[in-house]
């Protein structure tokens, strides 16, 4: 299969629009990158750049090592699979996977193969004699990544490929293409504004926020240790939680101030924030992180007023207030929550993140915020 490099690569449509700005990812051999960010962010750009769709303003792509900046999209080995499927309505199912091969003379015997054999990984060798408007959403998107197995590519890429199923369906379309990853052990580049769908399905996310890269790791990595408040509320549904607070220095101890309560730092924290004492930066905490309390007295406790309730079964997500400020939390479904009823938090401090407010990075160095 392949690697592939891109190096400071750029695109500026019309002489003005830079719509990718100077970014670097390796995608290795066989890994499942998803790029992911907000609409317009510069992602579907950077994918057709790397199928060839689109000229590269800047900067150079290379597969297996190989420079590919100039060598037309067919001579890549590379199979994109779009969002709307792009299925040809006038040929059957087994017309539209065979069709790419036919163009490039494969024999009648290579293409029956291929055509079967990806019929059968997909679970579709019943539909082959269909035609396109005979199948649903689902089936249709399995047709159109077959139509990208049979060619057997380097790479593969993916741009929202779900994005027009249902919920349902997208969750077992997500677990499809997992698994399909791993039975194909190919590489494999997958675009979309879903964070679930990143999170879910990656090897490595690249976060993207105006044309430019905010992040690359792992998910957890993203999760545990966003760089920067834009990724820290990027990644996690619902999102972290952020607060607007001052830094104090209270008995030898940092602590942070809301307006309606203060929180002793963390100790491993303290030393770093202690630059920041009479200044204003953002606190970061997970809604997971928001421990429900029986004791208001205990220490770290803040009270918070509910405003919304949204049982979801598994757990309960509640809406709550500070008293300028709104927060979310995740609580066990244990007992009913009623709207304005006063609740005591106790946040996790040692999972908590903190960013400065002019550069909105991340204040702790990694290794110290494990
Ligand atoms: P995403 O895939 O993250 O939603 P795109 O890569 O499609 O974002 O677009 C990135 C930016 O480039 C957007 O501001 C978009 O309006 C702009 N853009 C995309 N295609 C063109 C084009 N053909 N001409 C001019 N601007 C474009």
């Amino acid at each position: 299969m392949a690697k592939v490099e891109l190096k400071g690569i750029s695109k500026v449509y019309d002489g003005v629009v830079r719509a990718v700005d100077n970014v670097d990812i390796v995608v290795n051999d066989k890994e499942f990158v998803v790029f992911v960010g907000p609409s317009g962010c510069g992602k579907s750009t950077t994918l057709r750049m790397i199928a060839g769709l689109e000229d590269i303003t800047e900067g150079e792509l290379l597969i297996d090592g190989e420079l590919m900046n100039d060598v037309p999209p067919k001579d890549r080995n590379i199979a994109m699979v779009f969002q709307n499927y792009a299925l040809y309505p006038h040929m059957t199912v087994y017309e539209n996977m065979a069709f790419g091969l036919r163009i490039k003379k494969f024999s009648k015997d290579e293409i029956n193969s291929r055509v079967h054999e990806a019929a059968r990984i997909l679970d579709i060798e019943k539909f082959l004699e269909r035609k396109p408007k005979a199948l649903s959403g689902g089936q249709r998107q399995r047709v159109a990544v077959g139509r990208a197995i049979v060619r057997y590519p380097k790479v593969f890429l993916f741009d929202e490929p779900l994005s027009n199923l249902d919920a349902k369906l997208r969750v077992q379309m997500r677990a499809e293409i997992s698994r399909l990853h791993h039975r194909l052990d190919a590489t494999m580049i997958y675009v979309t504004h879903d964070q679930v769908e990143a999170m879910t399905m990656a090897d490595k996310i690249v976060v993207y926020k105006d044309g430019k890269i905010q992040q690359t790791g792992s998910p957890l990595q993203l999760y545990n240790y966003p760089e920067n408040k834009f990724v820290a509320g990027f990644i996690g549904s619902p999102p972290m939680n952020f607060l607007t607070v001052t830094v104090l220095e209270e008995d030898g101890g940092i602590v942070i101030d809301e307006g309606g309560f203060r929180l002793t730092v963390d100790a491993k924290y303290a030393e770093h924030l202690k630059k920041y004492v009479g200044k204003e930066l953002f606190f970061g905490i997970r809604p997971e992180d928001l421990l429900l309390s029986a004791d208001a007295e205990a220490a770290n406790s803040i009270p918070l007023t509910v405003s919304v309730v949204e049982p979801l079964g598994a757990d309960t997500t509640l809406w709550l207030n500070t008293k300028t400020q709104t927060m979310v939390a995740r609580t066990e479904p244990s007992r009913n929550f009623s709207v304005d009823e006063t609740l005591h938090f106790v946040p996790r401090m040692e999972k908590a993140r903190y960013f400065d407010k002019e550069t909105e990075l991340a204040i702790l160095p990694r290794e110290v915020s494990g």
